[in-house]
């Protein structure tokens, strides 16, 4: 175990749900149950618009805000898009980078992630990256090249002081939203060979200090088998992160860890 090394992150990905107005009863409700041990990074990633309403609720407490997603432009003529500036100066701290839904619906490119990537570090928020590979990728053998290539091009020309407020989220796209997922060993390999990547582009030292999470269908029920292995470091829940007892539920999972 290295965790002395590197946190354990527990991101929630409210996806298009909850309206302000459940953000806020969502925000009084996990208040009440949070655990007082602060083992772990807990942050909620929740849709653009409820962002003011999150950051006002969970002021006072340690939980970080996040957006979902974030345009590579500083500025300029992007209709619809938001900018990481405008993230920072809100009060966000994280935001998701490439999550497969992104990839497959709004044709994100490992080029254009790493474009983001950049946008979201200038700005100094704290990037989720997420790789993963089809479930045809996974029977045709080919995992592992597809996420050095992920990795690899997210983090083109991105340099090693940077890199400590990445996060990694390891998310299987067949088993996002399935109920599917890895068993434990498998999910941990992958990690594992995202850390031999950092390692190989940046060191061993930085390696060491990267948190990798695991995401798809992470649950109050195996989360703590997926976050005791090495090489996890938290996860990235969406579905289970809808509710706060589900969510926190996960969260003792990671102190489990901890004990
Ligand atoms: C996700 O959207 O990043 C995710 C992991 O979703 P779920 O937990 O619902 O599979």
């Amino acid at each position: 175990m290295n965790r002395k090394y590197r946190k354990t992150v527990i991101a929630g990905n409210w996806k298009m749900n909850h309206t302000a107005t459940q953000t806020r009863a969502f925000a009084e409700s996990l208040k009440a149950i949070l655990p007082k041990s602060k083992w772990c990074e807990i942050v909620v990633c929740v849709p653009f618009v409820n962002l003011p309403a999150a950051l006002k609720a969970f002021r006072d407490t340690r939980i970080a805000i996040g957006a979902q997603n974030v345009h590579y432009a500083p500025s300029g003529a992007f209709t619809g898009e938001i900018s990481a500036e405008m993230l920072k100066d809100l009060g966000v701290r994280y935001v998701i980078v490439g999550h497969s839904e992104r990839r497959q619906m709004f044709g994100e490119t490992d080029e254009i992630i790493n474009q983001k990537m950049h946008a979201a570090l200038n700005a100094g928020l704290s990037p989720i990256l997420c790789v993963g590979e089809t479930l045809e990728q996974r029977e045709l053998g080919v995992t592992m090249e597809r996420i050095t290539l992920q990795v690899k091009t997210a983090l083109a020309n991105i340099p090693a002081d940077r890199i400590r407020r990445v996060v990694i989220a390891y998310e299987p796209i067949w088993a996002i939203g399935t109920g599917k997922t890895p068993t434990v060993e498998q999910a941990n390999e992958v990690c594992e060979a995202i850390r031999t990547i950092i390692r190989k582009l940046y060191g061993a030292r930085i390696a060491r200090s990267v948190s990798i999470q695991y995401g798809g269908s992470m649950n109050e029920h195996n989360a703590e088998g997926l976050l005791a292995q090495p090489d996890i470091d938290g996860g990235l829940i969406g579905g289970a992160s809808l509710d706060p007892d589900t969510f926190i539920a996960i969260v003792h999972a990671a102190n489990q860890d901890h004990a």
